[in-house]
């Protein structure tokens, strides 16, 4: 694992790649390459047991000029302030490689969740949800679910912030049950266009997503909506895996069935239909048509890249290639299809959220899929051309030639006032 690897740096390191490819004066690159605020805070947290617990908390805003700041809050302990920073600033080319009118953020708390209950991790959201009122808003900064949140903490935001405001505004966070303002196909839109991104890639190289074996690193929401949507396409899900290992089948998983095994037992690990066990890393570096990092970042480091065969990565996660890692992969010609477009159905789908709520109105999920789907097809397109026309080294370097021409384009329009 590529630890020391700064996620921030990562970020700088890819913005400044595409950036000789983009006509951008010096003073607003380095603008680009950096978050406009950051909010650190320490919530203060009474526990079931009557102690007190502080918890740290940070919410970077890192561009805004194309809409009010847009994406998650995820609950780890080695969510960090690079870290958050990074993740803000992928969100932020996130919106704009998938056209969509918001801008970029991130947060997250220093916190391990399976180590609470469920009415101490209320308190800890709705703690946070109050430091973050005055930031947050539907035309301001919108959050959503990410690793280890969901709809159950969105709610609780959601009715801190409503509660406190003495207002209904149900757009100021996405990922929201049904019943309290959610949009039909937001659980499963991460795993849908890494799916769907994947498809194209295969189509792009001449050959049918329905004749691919998977392997999918992390069974979380996004990891295991990939194995169920790729695994209806006909391609077959040979390997998965969570934190504590993985599992191997060469006829394939049945992927709702491990989802289910993995909800009684907490992990994939000891799954019966499995044939052999294995390792993370085993799992990244098989012989599979396409591979899926759905975990965390900086999974596949330069060392581990020089093992991987698969022909194809679709990254559901954020950030999990390193830097070096993608060169080695773009020597070995492997398609990495990065994940500000792969995982962005998570957002796009939030924006639709968005424009429902908004609307006071709620789409069909087959409207929302459609939708969906013709974002990530075109944009998967946009970036072939842009590879193909500037002879770009990887499909990554296409997409932040792409994403930093339409942030840029926006602020050249504000200038550096005041
Ligand atoms: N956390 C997701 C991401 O990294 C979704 C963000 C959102 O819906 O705003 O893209």
């Amino acid at each position: 694992m590529a630890d020391e690897v700064d996620p921030f740096e990562s970020l700088q390191e890819q913005i400044d790649d595409a950036a000789q490819y983009v006509d951008i004066e010096d003073g607003m690159l380095q603008r680009l390459k950096n978050p406009e605020r950051v909010l650190e805070t320490n919530l203060t947290v009474e526990m079931d047991d009557g102690s007190t617990e502080i918890f740290r908390a940070y919410r970077s805003q890192f561009n805004g000029d194309r809409g009010p700041y847009k994406g998650g809050i995820r609950y780890h302990p080695d969510v960090n302030r690079q870290e958050v920073k990074a993740l803000s600033g992928w969100m932020a080319y996130k919106t704009a490689v998938v056209g969509i009118p918001l801008g970029g953020g991130k947060g997250g708390i220093v916190i391990d969740p399976s180590e609470y209950s469920e009415t101490e991790l209320e308190r800890v959201t709705r703690s946070f949800a109050t430091e973050l009122r005055p930031f947050i808003g539907e035309d301001k900064d919108i959050p959503a679910p990410d690793v280890n949140t969901g709809q159950r903490e969105m709610n609780w935001i959601k009715d801190t912030y409503e509660t406190l405001e003495n207002t209904t505004e149900p757009g100021v966070i996405t990922g929201k049950a049904i019943e309290d303002g959610g949009s039909e196909g937001r659980v499963e839109a991460t795993g849908r266009s890494t799916v769907l991104a994947a498809r194209e890639a295969f189509e792009y190289r001449d050959e049918d997503i329905a004749d691919a074996t998977v392997a999918i690193q992390g069974y979380g929401n996004a990891g295991w909506i990939t194995a169920k949507l790729v695994d209806e396409m006909g391609a077959t899900v040979v390997a998965v895996s969570d934190s504590s290992g993985g599992i191997y089948s060469e006829d394939g998983f049945d992927p709702v069935a491990v989802k289910d095994f993995k909800r009684e037992t907490g992990s994939v690990v000891d799954y019966h239909g499995a044939d052999e066990a294995i390792t993370n890393d085993e799992l990244l570096t098989m012989d599979v048509d396409l591979l899926v990092p759905a975990a965390l970042g900086n999974a596949i480091d330069a060392d581990l890249a020089e093992d991987v065969q698969a022909d194809v990565i679709s990254e559901a996660a954020n950030g999990p290639i390193t830097p070096d890692a993608d060169e080695v992969l773009a020597e070995k010609d492997v398609i990495v299809i990065p994940d500000i477009l792969a995982n962005a159905g998570g957002v796009t789908v939030s924006y639709f959220e968005w424009v429902q709520n908004r609307q006071r109105f709620h789409w069909t999920e087959q409207r929302v899929n459609e939708e969906l789907e013709d974002v990530i097809v075109e944009q998967f397109w946009n970036l072939v051309d842009a590879y193909e026309e500037h002879d770009l080294s990887t499909l990554r370097v296409a997409a932040y030639v792409v994403a930093l021409g339409r942030v840029d384009a926006a602020a050249e329009e504000f200038g550096p006032w005041p």
